[in-house]
């Protein structure tokens, strides 16, 4: 039990560590964050902006309240007869009746002559206060003219306060110049203070709010993400058939549109390999068992020497079919990895053409068919000489396969046409065979189509296979390899079809130089 405990604990621990490491790596924790700071600041400069403004108002209240105060102190001063004594000094008459009409009580008064003499102090100004203000008087040499000067921490009552001081010039007749010393408090009833906790609080108030609303927004948002992973975590990579079908029109919608489509096409390839692999697999096994049967059949008694070299004939016609069969499935397998590379060079069409022409004239005879070489103008292309040759080859050599009888041609042709700005060579495998039926044509140049399935190899009996010389008929895959071939040169092939009249396949390809005209 104990032992459980213990190592249920680290495993507890270690979970609620991660969740907290997730937490804090979240792009939600991020972003609550990240407005958070923003806000933060955004409240800082407001709130500054609002507490200076404050208090300046409030210092410039309290400027021109002190103007007026101190025109009435030295207007009054004026009224006023002085006596001087004897040695010099002036005898202060008691004013406070007289000032108590306009210094209100927490105003501080402070008169003293230039020697720093205090001759009338209403205020609890402390004497360094008093040197400080005189200091300042003397060193702004500002003479007899007014001057401005903050104080921190006079105290009046039970308060420690702000106060700003006008010290100006007092006339007295024939006294000489006294200081005026006028200072009131700048926020007489706390303002500052309290705006300030009022902008704490409202700034605190508004962070909470932000973080919670913040937070709820940003793991709205990131929902989708999060059905995103989900999803992608579920797919395997035998099932690609689950969709998001995430409905939004936002960038997440987008996104997930996206991964959809990029799924559609994964599933697609997937499928597309599997067919592959299915069929050349049941391409591969109809060869395999016809060996494996013939040889058997052959080997279960004594034979004639004929009828021991109709038996090899018939293995080495099914292995030819598979080194056939075998050789177009590595030139597909690596044209879809992109492996294949295409020398170009400068070539003639019309050349490659008849070389096919030159090369299959044999096979054609010996079929009774005649190979026949129509126009071929001198047409310079761009390609690679081994490719075309092969797509060329597949054309005429399907086409002497397929066709059947007397009185048979294959015919083979070349041209050029504009098609608007630019263009395009054209070569024609023309033949009076069997034709192809309308509703195969679609299909043609899949891979492993092939059109007449009774004469296909799965509805070929063993004893049929190969008899009498018999080519095994094709796997399906030559149009396939003569359609990429087209398309990697940047071309297209065509095919036009009558069933019992004959089949053309037709390739465009683009000419890089248009020939000179054929003068008559
Ligand atoms: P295969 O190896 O079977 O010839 P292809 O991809 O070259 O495979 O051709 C696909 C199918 O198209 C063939 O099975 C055949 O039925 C049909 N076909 C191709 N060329 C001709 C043609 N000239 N005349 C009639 N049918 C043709």
């Amino acid at each position: 039990m104990e032992n459980e405990s213990c190592a249920f604990m680290p495993g507890k621990l270690g979970r609620f560590r991660q969740l907290i490491l997730n937490f804090i790596t979240s792009i939600r924790f991020r972003l609550t964050l990240w407005s958070l700071f923003i806000l933060s600041l955004v409240l800082l400069v407001f709130s500054s902006v609002v507490y200076t403004s404050q208090s300046n108002d409030l210092k410039s209240n309290a400027l021109s309240e002190l103007e007026v105060k101190t025109r009435q102190v030295q207007v009054l001063f004026r009224l006023v007869d002085f006596q001087v004594t004897i040695n010099g000094s002036l005898a202060m008459p008691d004013l406070s009746q007289n000032l108590s009409s306009f210094i209100e009580p927490n105003d501080s008064m402070t008169i003293m002559n230039t020697n720093g003499q205090v001759l009338l102090n209403n205020g609890n100004l402390n004497t360094s206060q008093i040197n400080e203000l005189l200091a300042n008087w003397k060193t702004a040499q500002v003479g007899e003219s007014p001057h401005y000067y903050q104080l921190a921490g006079v105290s009046k009552g039970n308060n420690n306060r702000d106060y700003l001081f006008l010290l100006s010039p007092l006339p007295i007749q024939p006294y000489g110049i006294l200081v005026l010393m006028l200072g009131q408090p700048i926020d007489p009833v706390g303002q500052l203070n309290k705006l300030f906790f009022t902008l704490l609080l409202a700034s605190l108030a508004t962070l909470l709010v932000a973080l919670l609303g913040g937070y709820w927004l940003a793991t709205r948002a990131i929902r989708p993400v999060q059905m995103i992973t989900r999803a992608a975590r579920e797919i395997g990579e035998t099932d690609l058939r689950k969709r998001l079908n995430l409905k939004s029109k936002d960038e997440l919608g987008e996104l997930a549109d996206t991964f959809d489509q990029m799924l559609n096409r994964l599933e697609a390839a997937f499928d597309r390999q599997r067919q592959f692999t299915a069929d050349a697999s049941h391409e591969l096994r109809t060869p395999l068992t016809i060996v494996g049967l013939e040889a058997n059949r052959t080997l279960s008694r004594r034979r004639t020497p004929e009828e021991y070299e109709n038996a090899l004939q018939i293995i080495k016609a099914e292995n030819e079919f598979m080194a056939r069969l075998v050789n177009d499935l590595l030139t597909l397998a690596r044209m879809d990895a992109g492996q294949t590379v295409l020398k170009f060079e400068v070539l003639d069409l019309s050349d490659l053409a008849l070389e096919a022409v030159e090369r299959l004239y044999p096979l054609a005879h010996n079929k009774g068919i005649e190979l026949i070489a129509g126009d071929l103008p001198e047409l310079k292309i761009m390609g690679d000489r081994q490719y075309l040759t092969q797509m060329l080859s597949n054309l005429v050599d399907n086409a002497i396969k397929y066709v059947n009888g007397n009185d048979k041609y294959v015919k083979v042709e070349t041209g050029f046409r504009f098609v608007g700005a630019s263009a395009q060579a054209w070569v024609n495998v023309e033949d009076n065979g069997p034709g192809i039926p309308p509703e195969h044509l679609p299909h043609l140049f899949d891979r492993f189509y092939r059109v007449d399935k009774a004469r296909s190899r799965q509805s070929e009996t063993i004893q049929d296979s190969g008899k009498d010389g018999e080519r095994p008929s094709g796997s399906g895959l030559g149009l396939s390899i003569v359609q990429w071939i087209a398309q990697a040169h940047g071309g297209q092939v065509f095919v036009r079809s009558q069933v019992n009249k004959g089949t053309i396949f037709e390739i465009v390809l683009p000419l890089i130089e248009v020939p000179e005209p054929v003068t008559q």
